[in-house]
């Protein structure tokens, strides 16, 4: 992991060495009937990193 860190939500999706790659259903919550909160996948693509983050889907409100 590296230090990198973004300050607001804008810097983050603007940063290009991160890397969608995935979105992750969290099953124990439809297990208990709960709404799935899934969480998207980012790979911090640097020659340094390469650190995965899981970050709730949640906490983007893409059509805002
Ligand atoms: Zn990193």
């Amino acid at each position: 992991m590296c230090r990198k860190e973004w300050h607001t939500r804008e810097d983050f999706l603007a940063d290009r060495t991160m890397v969608m790659d995935g979105y992750q259903v969290n099953r124990r919550r439809i297990e208990e009937g709960l709404p799935p909160e899934g969480i998207l996948l980012f790979t911090h693509r640097t020659k340094r990193c390469g650190t995965t983050l899981g970050i709730a889907a949640s906490k983007f409100r893409f059509a805002e």
